[in-house]
């Protein structure tokens, strides 16, 4: 069996393409153990996102993301009576309601999770100054 039976297509987003094509030239530039194809680059992309979420679970196993609105994190942390845990920017760094820090397990947490790119203030941020995919 051929590797083209065994793949399916997936369509990218136009932006998306554009945004993760110049990625993988970069990426390409700098570190010749990049993949050598683009499909290939976004496969690697795709797995390392899978594993960091298995090392995130691993890492942090009482702690779990529940969900990203506006400008604010939620996390449940078990150690503490499974209760909601806010977080959110403050002079931009991420900033814990519950521990009163930047500097915390559920900040590290956060800071780990794909899901975090959903702040809207990040993403007013990050597209504004190209950081996104950059
Ligand atoms: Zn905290």
């Amino acid at each position: 069996m051929s590797n083209s039976l065994k793949t399916k297509n997936i369509a990218l987003r136009v932006s998306l393409k554009e945004a993760l094509f110049k990625k993988w030239e970069k990426a390409a530039k700098e570190n010749p153990d990049t993949n050598s194809t683009f499909s290939g680059f976004v496969n690697d992309l795709l797995d390392q996102l899978l594993s960091k979420e298995i090392f995130n679970k691993k890492y942090f196993p009482l702690i779990q993301l529940i969900g990203v609105k506006g400008n604010t994190a939620f996390v449940k942390d078990t150690r503490n009576s499974e209760k909601l845990i806010e977080l959110y920017l403050k002079n931009d760094k991420l900033y814990c309601v519950h521990c009163r820090t930047n500097d915390c397990e559920h900040v590290r947490y956060s800071l780990a999770v794909r899901e975090l790119g959903r702040l809207q203030h990040f993403l007013r941020t990050a597209r504004a100054s190209h950081l996104v995919l950059a």
